[in-house]
Protein backbone atom coordinates (compact mmCIF):
# COMPACT_ATOMS: atom_id res chain seq x y z
CA UNK A 1 0.00 0.00 0.00
CA UNK A 2 2.89 2.58 1.35
CA UNK A 3 4.46 2.20 -2.27
CA UNK A 4 8.13 3.21 -3.16
CA UNK A 5 7.96 6.25 -1.05
CA UNK A 6 6.87 4.25 2.06
CA UNK A 7 4.03 6.04 3.12
CA UNK A 8 0.65 7.74 1.37
CA UNK A 9 1.68 11.72 0.89
CA UNK A 10 -1.10 14.10 3.13
CA UNK A 11 -3.81 14.88 1.51
CA UNK A 12 -3.29 18.46 0.09
CA UNK A 13 -6.03 19.46 2.82
CA UNK A 14 -3.47 18.70 5.57
CA UNK A 15 0.05 19.80 3.68
CA UNK A 16 -2.09 23.17 3.09
CA UNK A 17 -3.94 24.00 6.64
CA UNK A 18 0.22 23.56 7.73
CA UNK A 19 1.24 25.93 5.52
CA UNK A 20 -1.55 28.29 6.76
CA UNK A 21 -0.56 27.55 10.35
CA UNK A 22 3.20 27.99 10.18
CA UNK A 23 2.94 31.56 7.57
CA UNK A 24 0.16 32.90 9.24
CA UNK A 25 -1.85 32.95 6.25
CA UNK A 26 -5.65 33.17 6.29
CA UNK A 27 -6.71 29.75 5.66
CA UNK A 28 -9.11 29.22 2.83
CA UNK A 29 -7.71 25.62 1.78
CA UNK A 30 -9.50 23.09 4.05
CA UNK A 31 -13.35 22.88 4.14
CA UNK A 32 -13.91 23.76 7.99
CA UNK A 33 -15.95 26.69 9.25
CA UNK A 34 -13.97 29.00 11.75
CA UNK A 35 -17.48 29.37 13.44
CA UNK A 36 -19.81 27.29 15.24
CA UNK A 37 -23.49 25.72 14.25
CA UNK A 38 -26.76 25.93 15.75
CA UNK A 39 -26.98 26.21 19.28
CA UNK A 40 -29.38 23.40 19.31
CA UNK A 41 -27.00 20.95 17.83
CA UNK A 42 -23.84 22.35 20.50
CA UNK A 43 -26.33 22.26 23.30
CA UNK A 44 -27.58 18.56 22.45
CA UNK A 45 -23.70 17.17 22.59
CA UNK A 46 -22.99 18.97 26.04
CA UNK A 47 -26.69 17.82 27.34
CA UNK A 48 -25.98 14.44 26.38
CA UNK A 49 -22.38 14.21 27.98
CA UNK A 50 -23.56 15.67 31.16
CA UNK A 51 -26.60 12.58 30.81
CA UNK A 52 -23.55 10.38 30.41
CA UNK A 53 -24.06 8.90 27.31
CA UNK A 54 -20.31 8.37 27.27
CA UNK A 55 -19.58 4.64 25.92
CA UNK A 56 -19.97 2.59 22.84
CA UNK A 57 -22.86 3.37 21.33
CA UNK A 58 -24.87 0.21 19.66
CA UNK A 59 -22.73 -1.16 16.72
CA UNK A 60 -24.90 0.66 14.05
CA UNK A 61 -25.57 3.75 15.46
CA UNK A 62 -27.37 5.36 18.46
CA UNK A 63 -31.48 4.94 17.80
CA UNK A 64 -32.12 8.72 18.17
CA UNK A 65 -29.76 9.55 14.81
CA UNK A 66 -31.09 6.50 13.11
CA UNK A 67 -34.65 7.40 13.95
CA UNK A 68 -33.45 10.87 12.81
CA UNK A 69 -31.87 10.09 9.21
CA UNK A 70 -34.84 8.32 8.56
CA UNK A 71 -37.23 10.79 9.79
CA UNK A 72 -34.75 13.25 7.27
CA UNK A 73 -35.32 11.17 4.34
CA UNK A 74 -39.18 10.42 4.22
CA UNK A 75 -39.16 14.49 5.31
CA UNK A 76 -37.09 16.48 2.57
CA UNK A 77 -37.26 14.01 0.01
CA UNK A 78 -40.54 11.59 0.28
CA UNK A 79 -38.77 8.38 0.51
CA UNK A 80 -40.07 5.84 2.87
CA UNK A 81 -36.80 4.97 4.98
CA UNK A 82 -36.61 3.00 7.98
CA UNK A 83 -34.27 2.42 10.79
CA UNK A 84 -33.49 -0.71 9.55
CA UNK A 85 -31.59 1.11 6.17
CA UNK A 86 -29.49 3.23 8.61
CA UNK A 87 -25.88 3.01 9.90
CA UNK A 88 -24.17 5.63 11.64
CA UNK A 89 -20.62 5.98 10.80
CA UNK A 90 -17.50 7.93 11.44
CA UNK A 91 -18.32 10.83 8.84
CA UNK A 92 -19.26 10.88 5.11
CA UNK A 93 -15.38 9.62 4.71
CA UNK A 94 -15.43 6.36 7.43
CA UNK A 95 -19.22 5.39 5.24
CA UNK A 96 -16.76 5.67 2.10
CA UNK A 97 -14.06 3.72 3.10
CA UNK A 98 -16.52 1.08 4.42
CA UNK A 99 -18.85 0.63 1.52
CA UNK A 100 -15.99 0.64 -0.96
CA UNK A 101 -13.80 -1.66 1.11
CA UNK A 102 -16.66 -4.07 1.57
CA UNK A 103 -18.03 -4.35 -2.58
CA UNK A 104 -14.74 -3.71 -4.37
CA UNK A 105 -12.23 -6.32 -5.85
CA UNK A 106 -8.99 -5.77 -7.00
CA UNK A 107 -9.09 -5.27 -10.70
CA UNK A 108 -12.59 -3.78 -10.01
CA UNK A 109 -13.52 0.37 -11.67
CA UNK A 110 -14.98 2.69 -10.13
CA UNK A 111 -16.55 5.82 -12.00
CA UNK A 112 -16.55 8.96 -10.68
CA UNK A 113 -16.76 12.67 -11.94
CA UNK A 114 -13.06 14.60 -12.49
CA UNK A 115 -12.66 16.63 -10.31
CA UNK A 116 -13.35 14.52 -7.96
CA UNK A 117 -13.09 14.55 -3.68
CA UNK A 118 -9.38 13.25 -3.11
CA UNK A 119 -11.12 10.45 -1.01
CA UNK A 120 -12.23 8.28 -3.63
CA UNK A 121 -9.52 7.57 -5.91
CA UNK A 122 -7.31 7.07 -2.87
CA UNK A 123 -9.97 4.29 -0.79
CA UNK A 124 -10.50 3.27 -4.38
CA UNK A 125 -6.34 2.28 -4.42
CA UNK A 126 -6.73 0.59 -0.96
CA UNK A 127 -9.21 -1.91 -2.19
CA UNK A 128 -6.78 -2.34 -4.89
CA UNK A 129 -9.65 -0.81 -7.65
CA UNK A 130 -9.16 1.94 -10.14
CA UNK A 131 -11.44 5.03 -10.57
CA UNK A 132 -12.54 5.97 -14.52
CA UNK A 133 -13.09 9.45 -14.55
CA UNK A 134 -15.97 11.41 -16.13
CA UNK A 135 -14.39 14.60 -17.00
CA UNK A 136 -16.37 18.50 -15.85
CA UNK A 137 -14.74 21.05 -17.72
CA UNK A 138 -14.16 24.34 -17.35
CA UNK A 139 -15.39 27.42 -17.17
CA UNK A 140 -18.98 26.01 -15.97
CA UNK A 141 -17.75 22.25 -14.35
CA UNK A 142 -21.05 20.73 -15.85
CA UNK A 143 -21.47 17.57 -16.48
CA UNK A 144 -21.90 16.61 -20.12
CA UNK A 145 -24.64 13.73 -20.52
CA UNK A 146 -23.32 12.26 -23.64
CA UNK A 147 -19.75 11.93 -21.45
CA UNK A 148 -21.27 9.27 -19.25
CA UNK A 149 -21.83 5.87 -20.88
CA UNK A 150 -18.50 5.54 -22.20
CA UNK A 151 -16.80 5.56 -18.39
CA UNK A 152 -18.81 2.37 -17.55
CA UNK A 153 -17.42 -1.04 -18.85
CA UNK A 154 -17.81 -4.72 -17.82
CA UNK A 155 -15.19 -4.04 -15.16
CA UNK A 156 -16.97 -1.06 -13.72
CA UNK A 157 -18.25 -2.00 -10.18
CA UNK A 158 -19.51 1.36 -8.55
CA UNK A 159 -20.70 4.58 -9.70
CA UNK A 160 -19.77 8.24 -6.90
CA UNK A 161 -22.11 11.13 -7.77
CA UNK A 162 -21.08 13.35 -5.71
CA UNK A 163 -24.18 16.16 -6.02
CA UNK A 164 -23.80 19.26 -5.00
CA UNK A 165 -20.10 18.55 -5.99
CA UNK A 166 -17.21 19.18 -3.98
CA UNK A 167 -14.96 20.73 -5.54
CA UNK A 168 -16.88 22.55 -8.31
CA UNK A 169 -19.94 23.81 -6.42
CA UNK A 170 -22.37 22.28 -9.42
CA UNK A 171 -25.69 21.19 -8.66
CA UNK A 172 -26.20 17.57 -11.05
CA UNK A 173 -29.38 18.03 -13.00
CA UNK A 174 -31.63 15.49 -13.16
CA UNK A 175 -31.04 13.92 -16.58
CA UNK A 176 -27.47 13.26 -15.33
CA UNK A 177 -28.96 11.42 -12.49
CA UNK A 178 -30.99 9.19 -14.53
CA UNK A 179 -28.28 8.34 -17.31
CA UNK A 180 -25.82 7.39 -13.90
CA UNK A 181 -28.83 5.08 -12.95
CA UNK A 182 -29.62 3.66 -16.68
CA UNK A 183 -25.44 2.76 -17.07
CA UNK A 184 -25.43 1.50 -13.47
CA UNK A 185 -28.55 -0.76 -14.21
CA UNK A 186 -27.09 -2.05 -17.69
CA UNK A 187 -23.38 -2.66 -15.97
CA UNK A 188 -25.42 -4.08 -12.79
CA UNK A 189 -22.97 -1.35 -11.04
CA UNK A 190 -23.54 -0.30 -7.72
CA UNK A 191 -24.71 3.79 -7.03
CA UNK A 192 -22.77 5.59 -3.97
CA UNK A 193 -23.80 8.61 -3.89
CA UNK A 194 -21.88 11.45 -1.46
CA UNK A 195 -25.10 14.22 -0.32
CA UNK A 196 -23.20 15.92 2.22
CA UNK A 197 -23.39 19.49 1.05
CA UNK A 198 -27.10 18.33 0.44
CA UNK A 199 -28.80 21.42 2.62
CA UNK A 200 -25.63 23.77 1.13
CA UNK A 201 -27.86 24.78 -2.32
CA UNK A 202 -27.88 28.23 -3.17
CA UNK A 203 -28.79 27.94 -6.14
CA UNK A 204 -30.86 25.23 -8.04
CA UNK A 205 -32.24 22.55 -6.45
CA UNK A 206 -30.67 19.38 -4.76
CA UNK A 207 -32.71 15.92 -6.36
CA UNK A 208 -31.05 13.06 -4.15
CA UNK A 209 -29.99 10.39 -6.78
CA UNK A 210 -32.45 8.21 -4.26
CA UNK A 211 -35.19 9.29 -5.94
CA UNK A 212 -34.95 8.27 -9.64
CA UNK A 213 -37.06 4.95 -10.69
CA UNK A 214 -34.10 2.13 -10.37
CA UNK A 215 -31.64 3.81 -8.13
CA UNK A 216 -32.50 2.32 -4.57
CA UNK A 217 -32.48 -1.18 -5.34
CA UNK A 218 -28.46 -0.74 -6.05
CA UNK A 219 -27.61 2.49 -4.16
CA UNK A 220 -25.58 3.97 -1.30
CA UNK A 221 -26.30 7.00 -0.08
CA UNK A 222 -24.16 8.87 2.44
CA UNK A 223 -24.00 12.35 4.28
CA UNK A 224 -22.59 13.92 7.02
CA UNK A 225 -23.84 16.10 10.29
CA UNK A 226 -20.35 18.12 9.74
CA UNK A 227 -20.95 20.92 6.55
CA UNK A 228 -24.40 20.91 7.67
CA UNK A 229 -24.07 21.85 11.35
CA UNK A 230 -20.06 23.19 11.28
CA UNK A 231 -19.39 20.67 13.29
CA UNK A 232 -16.85 18.93 10.85
CA UNK A 233 -14.53 17.89 13.98
CA UNK A 234 -17.28 15.20 15.35
CA UNK A 235 -17.00 12.96 12.23
CA UNK A 236 -20.72 12.07 12.20
CA UNK A 237 -21.96 10.56 9.17
CA UNK A 238 -24.52 8.17 8.25
CA UNK A 239 -25.17 5.93 4.99
CA UNK A 240 -28.76 4.65 4.13
CA UNK A 241 -29.08 1.45 1.80
CA UNK A 242 -30.74 -1.73 1.69
CA UNK A 243 -31.18 -3.50 5.10
CA UNK A 244 -29.07 -6.52 3.90
CA UNK A 245 -26.34 -4.16 2.29
CA UNK A 246 -26.13 -2.04 6.11
CA UNK A 247 -25.36 -5.75 7.53
CA UNK A 248 -22.78 -5.89 5.00
CA UNK A 249 -21.25 -2.95 5.42
CA UNK A 250 -21.47 -2.80 9.03
CA UNK A 251 -19.30 -6.25 8.99
CA UNK A 252 -16.31 -4.09 7.45
CA UNK A 253 -17.29 -0.98 9.58
CA UNK A 254 -17.07 -3.18 13.09
CA UNK A 255 -13.30 -3.38 12.52
CA UNK A 256 -12.52 0.10 11.12
CA UNK A 257 -13.74 2.55 13.92
CA UNK A 258 -16.27 -0.21 15.83
CA UNK A 259 -18.72 2.76 16.67
CA UNK A 260 -18.62 6.35 16.81
CA UNK A 261 -18.77 9.56 19.41
CA UNK A 262 -21.48 8.64 21.41
CA UNK A 263 -22.61 12.05 22.65
CA UNK A 264 -22.71 13.42 18.92
CA UNK A 265 -24.44 11.36 17.54
CA UNK A 266 -28.29 12.75 19.54
CA UNK A 267 -26.89 15.99 19.11
CA UNK A 268 -26.50 15.66 15.00
CA UNK A 269 -30.21 14.39 15.58
CA UNK A 270 -31.65 17.12 16.98
CA UNK A 271 -29.87 19.38 13.91
CA UNK A 272 -31.62 17.04 11.46
CA UNK A 273 -34.71 17.73 13.02
CA UNK A 274 -34.55 21.67 13.01
CA UNK A 275 -37.24 23.34 11.71
CA UNK A 276 -37.80 24.12 7.92
CA UNK A 277 -36.88 28.09 8.92
CA UNK A 278 -33.64 27.16 10.27
CA UNK A 279 -32.26 25.14 7.50
CA UNK A 280 -33.19 28.28 5.38
CA UNK A 281 -31.25 30.29 7.53
CA UNK A 282 -27.84 28.27 7.60
CA UNK A 283 -28.45 28.42 3.49
CA UNK A 284 -28.86 31.87 3.51
CA UNK A 285 -25.58 32.86 5.78
CA UNK A 286 -23.68 30.56 3.46
CA UNK A 287 -24.76 32.05 0.01
CA UNK A 288 -23.90 35.18 1.46
CA UNK A 289 -20.16 34.34 2.50
CA UNK A 290 -19.94 32.66 -1.11
CA UNK A 291 -21.13 35.82 -3.46
CA UNK A 292 -18.84 37.72 -0.51
CA UNK A 293 -15.77 35.59 -1.65
CA UNK A 294 -17.12 35.56 -5.49
CA UNK A 295 -17.37 39.14 -5.91
CA UNK A 296 -14.00 39.66 -3.74
CA UNK A 297 -12.26 37.37 -6.11
CA UNK A 298 -13.61 38.55 -9.43
CA UNK A 299 -12.47 42.04 -8.03
CA UNK A 300 -9.03 40.81 -8.00
CA UNK A 301 -8.94 39.70 -11.81
CA UNK A 302 -9.51 35.86 -11.17
CA UNK A 303 -12.36 33.98 -13.40
CA UNK A 304 -14.64 32.09 -10.80
CA UNK A 305 -17.35 30.11 -11.97
CA UNK A 306 -20.69 30.87 -10.12
CA UNK A 307 -21.20 28.08 -7.33
CA UNK A 308 -24.38 26.57 -6.96
CA UNK A 309 -24.45 25.31 -3.27
CA UNK A 310 -21.35 23.86 -1.07
CA UNK A 311 -18.37 25.68 1.05
CA UNK A 312 -15.69 26.69 -2.22
CA UNK A 313 -15.49 28.60 -5.16
CA UNK A 314 -13.08 27.75 -8.25
CA UNK A 315 -10.63 30.36 -9.09
CA UNK A 316 -8.73 30.57 -12.55
CA UNK A 317 -5.03 32.28 -11.97
CA UNK A 318 -4.56 32.19 -15.49
CA UNK A 319 -5.78 35.16 -16.20
CA UNK A 320 -3.04 37.08 -13.57
CA UNK A 321 -0.15 35.14 -14.83
CA UNK A 322 -0.55 32.02 -12.62
CA UNK A 323 -0.48 28.97 -15.05
CA UNK A 324 0.11 26.52 -12.45
CA UNK A 325 -2.17 26.46 -9.31
CA UNK A 326 0.39 23.92 -7.52
CA UNK A 327 3.10 26.55 -7.44
CA UNK A 328 0.69 29.32 -6.45
CA UNK A 329 -0.94 27.52 -3.79
CA UNK A 330 2.45 27.32 -2.30
CA UNK A 331 3.82 30.83 -2.71
CA UNK A 332 0.48 32.31 -2.17
CA UNK A 333 1.05 33.01 1.79
CA UNK A 334 4.32 34.95 0.51
CA UNK A 335 2.40 36.37 -2.22
CA UNK A 336 -0.91 37.71 -0.48
CA UNK A 337 -1.21 35.79 2.76
CA UNK A 338 -4.19 33.75 1.99
CA UNK A 339 -4.00 29.76 1.70
CA UNK A 340 -6.68 28.34 -0.95
CA UNK A 341 -5.80 24.44 -2.69
CA UNK A 342 -4.71 23.69 -6.29
CA UNK A 343 -7.19 21.71 -7.61
CA UNK A 344 -4.45 19.03 -9.02
CA UNK A 345 -5.60 16.62 -6.28
CA UNK A 346 -8.72 16.56 -7.64
CA UNK A 347 -7.97 14.98 -10.72
CA UNK A 348 -5.35 12.56 -12.83
CA UNK A 349 -2.28 14.64 -13.84
CA UNK A 350 -2.99 14.38 -17.52
CA UNK A 351 -5.63 17.04 -17.01
CA UNK A 352 -3.93 19.76 -18.01
CA UNK A 353 -7.28 21.87 -18.23
CA UNK A 354 -7.23 21.96 -14.49
CA UNK A 355 -3.79 23.10 -14.13
CA UNK A 356 -4.58 27.21 -13.38
CA UNK A 357 -7.14 26.34 -11.27
CA UNK A 358 -7.49 26.64 -7.51
CA UNK A 359 -10.41 26.39 -4.89
CA UNK A 360 -11.47 28.90 -2.07
CA UNK A 361 -13.58 28.17 1.08
CA UNK A 362 -16.35 30.59 1.92
CA UNK A 363 -17.12 28.49 5.15
CA UNK A 364 -15.63 31.62 7.04
CA UNK A 365 -16.51 34.86 8.95
CA UNK A 366 -17.27 38.01 6.68
CA UNK A 367 -14.54 39.64 8.20
CA UNK A 368 -12.12 36.83 7.50
CA UNK A 369 -13.73 36.62 3.88
CA UNK A 370 -13.22 40.57 3.40
CA UNK A 371 -9.41 40.37 4.87
CA UNK A 372 -8.99 37.63 2.50
CA UNK A 373 -10.22 39.99 -0.64
CA UNK A 374 -8.07 42.41 0.58
CA UNK A 375 -4.86 40.47 0.60
CA UNK A 376 -5.45 38.73 -2.62
CA UNK A 377 -5.54 42.48 -3.94
CA UNK A 378 -1.47 42.42 -3.97
CA UNK A 379 -1.88 39.81 -6.92
CA UNK A 380 -3.29 42.20 -9.16
CA UNK A 381 -0.02 44.43 -9.04
N1 LIG B 1 -17.34 13.97 0.81
C1 LIG B 1 -17.14 15.22 0.40
C2 LIG B 1 -17.60 15.61 -0.96
C3 LIG B 1 -16.51 16.15 1.23
O1 LIG B 1 -16.32 17.40 0.83
C4 LIG B 1 -16.08 15.73 2.51
C5 LIG B 1 -15.32 16.68 3.39
N2 LIG B 1 -16.16 17.19 4.27
C6 LIG B 1 -16.33 14.43 2.90
C7 LIG B 1 -16.93 13.56 2.03
C8 LIG B 1 -15.91 13.92 4.23
O2 LIG B 1 -16.88 14.20 5.17
P1 LIG B 1 -16.69 13.86 6.72
O3 LIG B 1 -15.90 14.95 7.32
O4 LIG B 1 -18.09 13.78 7.23
O5 LIG B 1 -15.98 12.56 6.79
N1 LIG C 1 -13.77 17.90 2.87
C1 LIG C 1 -12.89 18.94 3.23
C2 LIG C 1 -12.42 19.69 2.00
O1 LIG C 1 -12.74 19.34 0.88
C3 LIG C 1 -11.66 18.49 3.98
C4 LIG C 1 -11.62 17.15 4.55
C5 LIG C 1 -10.18 16.74 4.81
O2 LIG C 1 -9.39 17.50 5.32
N2 LIG C 1 -9.88 15.55 4.40
O3 LIG C 1 -11.72 20.66 2.19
Amino acid sequence: LLGSTGEIAPTIFAEMTALATRTGAINLGQGFPDFDGPAVVLDAAQRAIRDGVNQYSPGRGHPELLEAVAEHQRRWYGLGTTTAEVLVTAGATEALAATMLAYLEPGDEVVVFEPYYDAYAAIAGLAGARIVPIPLSPPTFEPDVDRIERAFTSRTRMVIVNSPHNPTGVVFDEDVLREVVRCAERRDALIVTDEVYEHLVYDGRHVPIASIDGARDRLVSIGSGGKTFSTTGWKVGWLVSTPERVTQILSVKQYLTFVNGAPFQPAIAAGLRMDDEAFDTLAATFARKRDLLTRGLRSVGLTVPDAQAGYFVLADGSGLGFANATDLARRLPELAGVVGVPLAPFARASRHDLKPWMRFAFCKRDEVLRDAVDRLGALRG
